[in-house]
């Protein structure tokens, strides 16, 4: 079994962007704007900001206060879009529940939309006509081209539709020619099972520790654990890793595989969204 190391993926990519960005007179920058009051988003944008040092571009923190008014957070990134020296925004989700993610993300402009979150960019994503692409997903991506996973003409069981990994990643895999599965919470816990024993990669990005086990799995699946559970302190993933490291082929851990690349594919996006190259 061969674990997918994403941490020393990671660094790879950030490297390889920190010499495109030193040769680049005027430096990418990347705005995060966080609404205080989710633990976890604090860790990730402080990791997002210490990315960005590692890779010589301009870290732009907003911070807002739990109660910022819709009308304030959509100003905040109305100015963002008009600063000529953002090239990149993102917008730490969750939010809080009295705000509209749906309206705050479409209020990003579509050519400083980091994460490909907004309508016209996830529209983009559907046709096969995006420029970039969310970052978790085109991590993924990257990982099992790194290890030569075949994508095209495997099967493809994502469990998991969100916006932000779901179903993009879903739609990536598709448009590399994979057959792709989409699982949900009204698939049902059986129905589930016999479809993720069908994949030749299986997703999981659902956000319930341990929630995949060895009956989920087929002899030589390829297995990529999206979640970040946090338990007593410590992280866990969606994937009983113990359980299924003996069943599958490949399988990234948790910490250390989807997440630091999720971190360097931004890196990469806020570059890309500065030059006008399609590809690093
Ligand atoms: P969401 O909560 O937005 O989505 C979870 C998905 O799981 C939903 O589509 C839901 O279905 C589905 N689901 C819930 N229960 C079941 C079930 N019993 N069977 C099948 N599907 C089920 O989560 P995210 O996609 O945002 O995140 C998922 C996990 O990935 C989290 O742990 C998160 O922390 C992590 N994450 C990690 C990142 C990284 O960089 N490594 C980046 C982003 C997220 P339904 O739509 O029907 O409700």
């Amino acid at each position: 079994m061969i674990i997918l190391d994403g941490k020393t993926f990671a660094k790879e990519i950030k490297e390889n962007v920190k010499s495109k960005v030193e040769k680049l007179e005027k430096k990418p920058a990347l705005s995060c704007i966080i609404v205080e009051g989710d633990s976890a988003s604090e860790i990730y944008v402080v990791n997002k900001q210490k990315a960005c040092a590692e890779c010589g571009l301009i870290s732009k923190m907003i911070r807002l206060t739990h109660n910022v008014s819709q009308a304030e957070l959509e100003q905040n990134i109305e100015l963002l879009n008009a600063d000529e020296d953002v090239s990149a925004i993102l917008l730490q989700l969750p939010i809080p529940k009295n705000l509209d993610t749906d309206r705050a993300i479409n209020k990003i402009s579509p050519e400083k939309d980091v994460d490909c979150l907004t309508f016209s960019n996830a529209g983009r994503l559907f046709s096969g006509k995006n420029r970039i692409a969310p970052c978790t997903p085109t991590g993924i991506i990257k990982l099992l081209e790194k290890y030569n996973v075949q994508i095209a003409g495997k099967l493809a069981v994502v469990v998991g539709r969100s916006e932000l990994v779901g179903k993009p990643v879903a739609m990536l895999l598709e448009q590399k020619n994979a057959t792709v599965i989409l699982c949900h919470s009204k698939t049902g816990d059986e129905r589930l099972k016999e479809l993720t024993r069908m994949a030749d990669i299986l997703i999981v990005a659902v956000g319930k520790p341990k929630f995949i086990t060895a009956e989920h799995v087929k002899q030589g699946a390829v297995v990529v654990d999206v979640g970040i559970n946090r338990v007593d302190g410590k992280i866990y993933g969606d994937v009983d890793f113990e359980s299924v490291k003996n069943i599958c082929s490949m399988i990234t851990p948790v910490p250390g595989g989807v997440g630091p690349l999720t971190v360097a594919c931004l890196m990469e996006n806020t570059y890309l969204l500065a030059t006008d190259e399609k590809e690093i």
